[in-house]
């Protein structure tokens, strides 16, 4: 008996695995490694490298292996790109979902955690962001995880599917001990683009938009570190397991950070200068986005432990510094 995650390769999904596999759980990882790193899967898991929207090949792999349950990342997950290539958001994320939930019926597996997303919500008229908020999303990225979880819904009335959507709000920091991390190409994340900055990588920090109805101008985001979200996904197959129905939560630390914010918190870890201008707003961007994570507290029993942003940023240093190229792999 395995649990399936797909995307497994790639950045909260390898984190997962490894947590997974830290509490003795037999793990099956699907990742076509378009993005992920063949390096960042736990060498104690099963992979399978392939795209779900090969349908004979998902259905390979549930043929072979006794799979109990899903943790579904495999996505694209970039606002911009998507504001400029929605069809291929809406293909990958969406058609690749409907795949996924089709085998997994045909095979009888009915218990799914998959990753949705802050963005659902678009520019939220309160804060913080709680589950009853109206999710109306800004960007074709926000649109393809919404529709998933309608697809989802559907599935449940239809088939018993039950669900656990975990809607992320900003997702930072590496495991502690610096072995895996975030590492995507192009990087396009605020975090570990401040933190190349630092390294000499690269020579200045933009930050995209300083006119933004906030309080220093720059967008405010809701930083969370990837091991809390990595047991988040484990409490929330144990929600399934125990039987409940499906339900969606919104996970963050309730605590804003602006742009600005982050710049001074990494000046701090690292102590190096970092050195930033002001550049026009990236499109698709809400101004702010902060989370109520008191659902998932109450009813997951989620605590998380990271619950300073600096310490969140010393984690991803650790890794920036022992892996200066990432996985070198790409
Ligand atoms: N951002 C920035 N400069 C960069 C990368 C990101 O100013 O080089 C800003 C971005 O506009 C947003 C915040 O950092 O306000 C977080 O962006 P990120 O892409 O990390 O995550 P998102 O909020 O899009 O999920």
């Amino acid at each position: 008996m395995a649990i399936m995650v797909t995307g497994g390769a790639g950045y909260i999904g390898s984190h997962t695995t490894d947590r997974l596999i830290e509490q003795g759980q037999d793990v099956v990882v699907v990742d076509n490694l378009l993005t992920g790193h063949r390096a960042a899967v736990n060498a104690k898991s099963r992979f399978y490298e392939g795209d779900l929207r090969d349908r004979a090949f998902l259905n390979r792999v549930f043929d072979q292996e006794e799979i109990t349950g899903v943790v579904h990342f495999a996505a694209n997950s970039l606002v911009a790109e998507s504001m400029a290539q929605p069809l291929k958001y809406f293909d990958n994320n969406d058609y690749g979902f409907i795949v996924l939930l089709e085998t997994m019926i045909a095979h009888d597996v009915k218990q799914l955690v998959f990753s949705s997303t802050a963005a659902t919500f678009g520019e939220a008229k309160e804060m913080p962001i709680t589950e009853e908020t109206p999710q109306i999303p800004t960007n074709p990225y926000g649109e393809s995880k919404l529709v998933m979880e309608k697809f989802a819904h559907w599935a449940d009335v239809a088939n018993g599917l039950r669900w656990v959507a975990l809607r992320y709000f900003n997702v930072a920091g590496a495991k502690a001990d610096g072995s895996i991390g975030e590492d995507h190409h192009p990087e396009t994340h605020l975090i570990p683009i401040v933190l190349q900055v630092a390294s000499g990588k690269r020579a200045k920090l933009q930050i995209f938009g300083g006119d933004y109805p906030t309080p220093d101008g720059t967008n405010v985001r809701d930083y969370v570190h990837v091991m809390d979200l990595a047991d988040a996904h484990i409490l929330a197959l144990d929600y399934l397991q125990a039987g409940h129905e499906s339900n969606a939560f919104n996970l963050g630390s309730a605590t804003g950070f602006s742009n600005l914010e982050i710049v001074k918190a990494a000046r701090a870890v690292t102590g190096a200068p970092i050195p930033y201008e002001i550049a026009a707003r990236r499109p698709g961007d809400p101004s702010t986005l902060i989370a109520s994570s008191e659902k998932a507290r109450k009813v997951l029993h989620w605590a998380p432990k990271y619950d300073d942003i600096e310490k969140i940023i010393a984690t991803a240093w650790t890794w920036t510094q022992s892996h200066p190229e990432g996985y070198a792999d790409k």
